[in-house]
């Protein structure tokens, strides 16, 4: 018995010399060394960290906002809505003005007979008696430019009136009067229908773009509101705020709303056939309203989704501020659209899942999707048209992070596979795809950058950096931002901040570069002397591309009968070349790519790509006894150790028995 332990323990030391030898030298990414001249992580400043624990507790005092006070009045037969605005405008911007700009959305939106427009009645000063003031309207740019009568100078405030008359557009945009009453489907919809303040920056000064067919046009700053509201009797009414007060006299009822701390914008939409559900969560007011053919899908389900959302991105962000939530209604040719404490789901989504156009949880994603917005456009806001795949791409991994948290599965919501569409896009599409670009630059491509490159690149980023790091980078990056406009750069400072470290290495090729990796072998070299076997890859879209990648790949080494050499990630760094030490002769090298490595594919299937082609060189040496051993002999050998052993195990017990101790 005693010579079959040995031979297990042989058997042992085979198993752990084909154990791959991992240098932890090997594990870092080139390229972070590279870019360290580009600067070291940011200085922060404390002081955005300490507004947001003001700030969320309702306390802006020392900061200074805007104030609107909107009053409107619904005329449900001629589908219009009076307007008096009266703008308490504060110049934040380090320029004087002498005249600002407002858009007038309305006419660009869709419509079937009926165009949306807004009609400046007057512009007119504050005092007594009002004075008229000058205005421009500019039909074709959606635009009403007011002359003040001084310059405003730096941290100044000026003061006016503006008198309008909105049509609502009969068409199936995001401000519209639809649907029938006698199928108890009419809604009135009014968002961004009233003059709304364009927002000055360094970028673009100010930005007085239209309203755009593609992505999300809006681009507003925060500001304190009071809205008022006079509705026909009646109508049941979902607006931006808390309700303060409703008076009603006997034909119409004035409502009272108040958001209480800054928004971006107010937006109501009535009904008479709204049904209405609401529940307190996290101090709260959650509500929904719909349409009573509506009732079997959104009844309970879309405030809890509603609630599950509000909830998740409280704790993993930081908190949204308000005291009212309203999910709501409305027809659109979309799925859903954003506004500050109310998002949308059309009826036209609804419809499309009933038909089986779209799938069932395409619902639960809208309802999902636009309360992350409140996160992601509203409490931290963007230039949707410059920087639209910042919000979308934010919104869009928040959403996909609920169906991770929820249902254990990151891409549940995901009605198409994000990695599959990004690794197979230039395939099918042929062009490549940057995402750091304004939606003018390449419009056709604002849907699969925003809704699907994006927030994959964050995921990828995820994955790269470890999900605590991850979270809580764009949780400090909510926080500093809090109730501002941020850019691409702010949220990269955020992960650097978080990570200690420059983070080019990561955002210029992945933000910044049209083509994905396109990984090629240009070399497999298995050394006899010394054991190890020595791989380059190539970048073959390195040329193309203006920054090189840097990600991890999972590197395979196997040898004649399967046997793994060789297991581990690898940092691969454009055109790069690793050695690692193998236990025996190698006779394919593959890089895996599963698991997120993001590489342009020719098909979802071909996720590796391997090597047979690999060249030997050097002299067989002592130290490397079974790199020198050709595979195709293994067995031989072993059969013949096996019956070698054996012989001498027979002939050392016959021996033992023979002697006369
Ligand atoms: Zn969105």
């Amino acid at each position: 018995m005693r010579g079959i332990p040995r031979v297990l323990i042989f058997a042992l030391l085979v198993s752990v010399s084909l154990v791959p030898i991992v240098r932890d030298a090997d594990l870092v990414k080139p390229h972070a060394a590279a870019y360290e001249s580009l600067g070291s992580p940011p200085v922060v400043d404390s002081t955005t960290i300490a507004d947001y624990h003001e700030f969320s507790v309702g306390n802006f005092t020392g900061t200074e906002f805007s104030y609107l006070n909107l009053s409107m009045k619904l005329n449900e037969a001629e589908s219009t809505v009076e307007g008096n605005l009266t703008v308490d405008f504060y110049n934040d911007d380090p320029v004087p003005f002498s005249r600002i700009p407002f858009h007038l959305y309305p006419s660009g939106m869709l419509y079937d007979s009926r165009q949306g427009n807004i009609t400046i009645l007057n512009v007119t000063t504050m005092s007594e008696p009002a004075q008229e003031m000058l205005y421009s309207v500019l039909w074709e740019q959606q635009l009403m430019w007011v002359n003040l009568t001084d310059s405003l100078l730096p941290g100044e405030r000026t003061e006016f009136h503006v008198e309008f008359i909105t049509t609502l557009p009969d068409g199936l945009d995001r401000a519209n009067a639809y649907g029938e009453d006698g199928d108890q489907s009419r809604t009135y919809t009014v968002s961004s229908s009233y003059p709304i303040p364009c927002v000055y920056d360094k970028f673009d000064g100010w930005n007085t773009d239209p309203y755009l067919g593609v992505g999300d046009p809006f681009y507003i700053d925060m500001a304190f509101y009071e809205f008022h509201l006079n509705a026909p009797n009646g109508m049941i009414v979902a607006a931006t705020g808390e309700l303060i007060e409703s008076d009603s006299n006997g034909e119409r009822t004035i409502y009272h709303f108040d958001p209480v701390l800054p928004v971006r914008e107010v937006t109501f939409s009535a009904s008479r056939h709204y049904q209405v559900e609401s529940a307190n969560v996290d101090g709260v007011n959650v509500s929904s309203f719909y349409l009573p053919n509506s009732q079997t899908e959104w009844e309970d389900d879309v405030l809890e989704w509603a609630s599950l959302t509000l909830t998740l991105l409280n704790e993993t962000y930081g908190v949204y501020p308000y005291s009212t939530l309203n999910v709501v209604e409305q027809h659109g040719f979309y799925g859903g659209m954003e506004y500050p404490c109310q998002v949308y789901m059309t009826r036209e989504v609804l419809e499309n899942v009933r038909a089986g156009t779209l799938y069932p949880e395409f619902l639960e994603l809208v309802v999902v999707h636009e309360v992350a917005h409140q996160w992601w456009s509203q409490l931290v806001g963007d230039d949707c048209i410059d920087w639209g795949f910042l919000d979308e791409g934010l919104t869009c991994w928040s959403h996909n992070y609920y169906g991770e948290v929820y249902y254990s599965d990151w891409e549940y919501l995901q009605y198409y596979r994000y990695l599959d569409t990004v690794r197979l896009h230039h395939e099918e599409s042929g062009a490549g795809s940057v995402i750091n670009q304004s939606n003018y630059e390449r419009p056709e491509l604002v849907g699969y950058i925003d809704y699907t490159k994006a927030p994959l690149i964050l995921e990828k980023l995820r994955i790269e950096i470890g999900h605590e790091k991850f979270v809580e980078s764009l949780s400090y990056f909510f926080k500093q931002n809090y109730f501002e406009i941020a850019t691409l750069p702010d949220l990269q400072e955020a992960f650097e901040f978080v990570c200690g470290e420059n983070m080019d290495w990561f955002f210029l090729p992945w933000f910044d570069n049209p083509f994905l990796p396109d990984y090629s072998f240009t070399g497999v070299v298995y050394n006899l002397t010394d054991g190890t076997v020595t791989i380059s890859v190539e970048d073959l879209n390195e040329v193309s591309n203006p920054y090189p990648y840097s990600q991890q790949v999972l590197v395979r080494v196997v040898n004649d009968f399967g046997g793994l050499l060789l297991e581990e990630m690898v940092w691969i760094n454009g055109t790069t070349t690793f050695s690692r030490s193998v236990s025996t002769r190698p006779s394919e090298v593959c890089l895996d790519y599963e698991d997120y490595v993001l590489v342009d594919l020719i098909s979802y299937d071909a996720d590796s790509l391997s090597t047979r082609n690999i060249q030997v060189v050097g002299t067989p040496s002592l130290t490397n006894l079974w790199g020198f051993i050709p595979m195709e002999l293994l067995p031989v050998i072993a059969v013949t150790g096996i019956v070698v052993i054996l012989v001498f195990y027979v002939l050392v017990n016959r021996r033992s028995r023979n002697a006369t101790w």
